[in-house]
């Protein structure tokens, strides 16, 4: 998972680290004895006070990392993050933020430029990757039931696998839940979403073709009021004529329902496609977290660390293959871990 994109973070780290040894001063000592000869200020004869500076640092075992040592490794890094489809206003928060880490007043202090690095993108990759999170089991527990879950996306990128994976992990945290298919505008909508329903034994609400699907999901949240299931998992059409009608169609839902979770569902291999389908959804119905599929496949990771940067809203689950048991509660810290080559 993601290993185009740890590669590429490495290749970072190589590269500052190079860049710095090229720049560390041949002869430290001397320019330490000077150091201490004229006190600690920068009028230091003809030594040049940034390589003053590092002489001491270096000495004394500090690091210093000067702006043109970042120059192009920061490029590189640009350029890596890009092309492994990060989101360019996510690539630029995560070179801020890594240059403010490695030049600013309050770094701390560590043994190494590679452990300077792997903390500057440590932090960098969580600010934006863990935008928005929150508990989700938590939520469900707390709510009160039937907690209405409406799913948005696309056909074709996992919604139906995922709303019936969903319906596993609920139910082995002691949560049951019933299915809704208010996807009424594609044909064989119906019978996609049954075949899951009847694999894993759960009770599913649809309606003919056509019909609204705000009272199918209307119609499955009073079924499961009426039989004590904690969940109602309701689909939505991912295509309608025109954006206007998907749009009045979420809305629609919004109000004969009211959900207490809206959750978008795409597939981590679209890379920019997916966070770009995600803010447009965002902005239609608003969303209140992500599930991205196919992680298994997906080697560029660029969805996985933009889509809440760009929406503000968590990604919460991973889909990471074909069968049920294959979702995983989205861990930012664990993500990060993985792609620094922690864990
Ligand atoms: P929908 O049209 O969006 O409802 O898509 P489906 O749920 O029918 O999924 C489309 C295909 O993607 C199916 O073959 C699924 O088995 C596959 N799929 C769904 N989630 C994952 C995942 O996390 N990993 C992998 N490798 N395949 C997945």
């Amino acid at each position: 998972m993601f290993d185009g994109l740890k590669d590429k973070l490495n290749g970072f780290r190589e590269d500052v680290e190079e860049s710095a040894e090229e720049a560390e001063p041949v002869d430290a000592e001397s320019d330490v004895d000077e150091a201490s000869r004229v006190g600690d200020t920068d009028d230091v004869g003809d030594t040049d006070p940034s390589t003053f500076q590092r002489a001491k640092a270096f000495a004394t075992g500090r690091i210093i990392i000067e702006e043109e040592d970042l120059e192009e490794p920061l490029w590189d890094l640009e350029m890596a993050l890009l092309e492994s489809d990060v989101e360019m206003s996510v690539a630029e928060r995560i070179l801020d933020s890594v240059r403010e880490t490695m030049l600013g007043e309050s770094r701390k202090q560590v043994e190494t430029t590679g452990e300077l690095v792997e903390e500057a993108l440590h932090d960098a990759l969580l600010e934006v990757i863990a935008v928005g999170q929150f508990d989700f089991e938590a939520r469900i527990a707390e709510a009160e039931k039937p907690v209405t879950i409406v799913f948005t996306g696309v056909n074709g990128v996992g919604k139906t696998t995922s709303i019936a994976k969903l319906s596993e992990w609920l139910a082995d945290r002691g949560y049951s839940s019933v299915l809704a298919n208010g996807d009424t505008y594609r044909a064989g909508a119906n019978e996609q979403i049954r075949e899951h329903a009847e694999r894993l034994d759960r009770e599913l609400i649809s309606h003919e073709q056509g019909g609204d699907p705000a009272a199918v999901i209307y119609d499955a949240v009073e079924y499961a009021a009426a039989n004590d299931v904690d969940v109602v998992l309701g689909d939505t059409a991912g295509r309608l004529h025109t954006s206007d009608d998907l749009m009045a169609q979420l809305e629609k839902i919004d109000r004969v329902v009211d959900p207490d979770m809206t959750l978008f569902v795409d597939e981590a291999v679209a890379g920019q496609d997916a966070v770009n389908r995600a803010r447009e959804f965002d902005d239609a119905a608003a969303i209140d977290g992500a599930i991205l599929t196919k992680a298994d496949a997906d080697s560029s990771g660029g969805a996985a660390i933009s889509v809440a940067y760009v929406t503000g809203k968590p990604i919460l689950f991973l889909g990471t293959g074909q069968e049920y048991d294959d979702l995983r509660r989205f861990d930012p810290e664990a993500l990060v871990d993985s792609l620094l080559g922690e864990a």
